[in-house]
């Protein structure tokens, strides 16, 4: 990353704050927006509390970077780097329980209790985010439907408010602080440390089944007949399918293999992986490598390469982070970045949404390289994306067109009664996130208590108006 400003000691307002600070461009994994940015990077937590106490900047805490929009962005006032927190502290046994500081990464986890046969119980499509970034998205796996977001896996999380103090808060301790925390997008204060559930695992295999749907009607129904014998499942919709063929699928479910369900070789290291190689995007691609002709064509080709495959034994690894093992993938998008678009709807809404918005993306030609499908279950939070529905992930390059075309997706998710994911988002109206978020006023009356001047504000808090003026 290039490096412009000063290393040394700064000074804000009259006092002296001692963490280093750089001045750097800075984007989220979608590389749009992008915007030159004030750095913090402390290595202490006293270091932490003095520049939160006396940096009169907005300030607002990122982790891996990994949120696609302006989550972790905050131009023009200061974002603070939390990776230096990366101890993990305590670990029981006999509940799975982990305490660690909110810098340690999903993949140090896994690297650590993976072979002690203990894993995240929720788990993104990625292992490279925080686990603060985690909680501050209260983000969701393949597993929604049975287990929920990651907030249920949580013990309690340690908070440094804008006072400088750290204060505990779990489902039953500070309960309005933790709702709002988790999925608070970093907006009530910087997570220090979390205590969280890993779940047991016998191996580090999943038994998983491959099914192609004929169309969407023939996912949804796959889903709903499986979503009580897998704990793990999702769709690739091949979005350039139209007609009778509208949202034809690849839809994937596992469970994590028993002992029992590996031969003898990978009986006798169960919870042993070979290291993957992994590849990397070494350029920006061009912008016309990504047109319309090359994803349909590359659509097509995925859809008829897959074939239905029962009980096969995945590397958990391939199975949860397909995308990890090409590193930068983000740059085949080519230098304008991209947009990832998620968006969830009410049960009773979500065909109907499914259909409507499949149709719009087939007429208009812009057919997203990756389309997800996913259930999801119940969930809690002041501000967490989840809702008991379907929600459709898809990815388009930044081109001429394709923000108003976005604008017309929102209105139609918004009529349905669904919304968009703050994580993901680089760019709805504030009148889409507030009458996608019912319970705001909730968050909102949280975030007045603990942080009264707003300290903590980012550039989607203040885009999406998420507190009053
Ligand atoms: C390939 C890929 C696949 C993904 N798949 C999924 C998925 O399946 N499900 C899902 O839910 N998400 C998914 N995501 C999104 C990702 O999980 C979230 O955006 C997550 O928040 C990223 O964590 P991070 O550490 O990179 O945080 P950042 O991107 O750095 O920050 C994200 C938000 O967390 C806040 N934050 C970060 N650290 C702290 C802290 N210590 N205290 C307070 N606030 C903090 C920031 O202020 C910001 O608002 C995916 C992302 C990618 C790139």
């Amino acid at each position: 990353m290039e490096e412009t400003g000063q290393r040394s000691a700064q000074f804000a307002g009259d006092r002296r704050i001692a963490a280093p600070l750089k001045r750097a461009p800075l984007s989220g994994w979608g590389r749009y927006p992008r915007c030159l940015t004030d750095i913090y990077r402390p290595e202490k937590f006293a270091e932490l509390a003095e520049l939160i106490t006396a940096d009169p900047h907005a300030l607002v805490a990122r982790g891996a970077g990994r949120a696609y929009g302006d989550a972790a962005l905050n131009a023009p006032g200061r974002v603070i780097d939390v990776t230096r927190f990366n101890r993990m502290l305590a670990f029981d046994d006999a509940t799975g329980i982990l305490r660690c500081e909110a810098g340690v990464t999903l993949g140090d986890i896994i690297d650590t209790f993976r072979p002690r046969g203990f894993f995240p119980v929720v788990t993104p499509g990625t292992r490279f985010i925080t686990v603060g970034g985690a909680i501050a998205a209260d983000v969701h796996g393949k597993n929604h439907h049975r287990d929920s977001s990651i907030a249920a896996h949580l013990a309690s999380i340690d908070v440094m408010l804008a006072s400088g103090e750290i204060r505990r808060c779990s489902p039953d301790q500070n309960a309005d602080l933790f709702h709002a925390t988790a999925g608070g997008m970093g907006l009530t204060g910087v997570i220090v440390e979390a205590e969280l559930k890993l779940r047991r695992i016998a191996t580090a295999w999943i038994e998983s089944e491959t099914v192609r749907a004929a169309n969407i009607d023939h996912a949804i129904e796959i889903f709903e007949r499986t979503d009580r014998l897998y704990d793990y499942s999702v769709g690739w919709i091949d979005c350039a399918s139209a007609a009778s063929a509208l949202g034809r699928s690849i839809v994937n479910f596992g469970n994590f293999a028993t002992l029992d369900q590996l031969d003898g070789q990978r009986r006798a290291a169960p919870l042993s992986l070979k290291p993957r190689r992994s590849l990397s995007v070494p350029i920006d691609f061009p912008g016309f490598a990504l047109g319309p002709f090359t994803v349909t064509a590359f659509n097509e080709l995925y859809f008829r390469t897959h074939r239905d495959t029962p009980r096969a034994l995945v590397d958990c690894e391939r199975f949860f982070y397909p995308l990890d093992s090409i590193r930068d993938w983000n740059r085949i998008y080519g230098a304008s970045g991209f947009v990832q678009y998620q968006c969830a709807w009410p049960m009773a809404e979500s065909r109907a949404g499914l259909v409507e918005t499949l149709e719009a993306i087939a007429r208009s030609r812009r057919a997203s390289f990756l389309a997800v499908v996913k259930k999801f279950g119940a969930q809690d939070g002041l501000l967490s994306f989840p809702m008991p529905g379907y929600t459709l992930s898809l990815d388009f390059p930044m081109r001429p067109g394709l923000l108003p075309f976005l604008d017309q997706l929102d209105a139609m998710v918004l009529q349905r009664g669904g919304r968009l994911y703050l994580a993901k988002d680089a760019r709805m109206s504030p009148a889409m996130f507030h009458a996608g978020y019912p319970r705001l006023a909730e968050w909102r009356a949280v975030k007045a208590a603990v942080d009264p001047n707003n300290h903590f504000s980012s550039s989607l808090s203040r885009r999406l108006e998420m507190v009053p003026a």
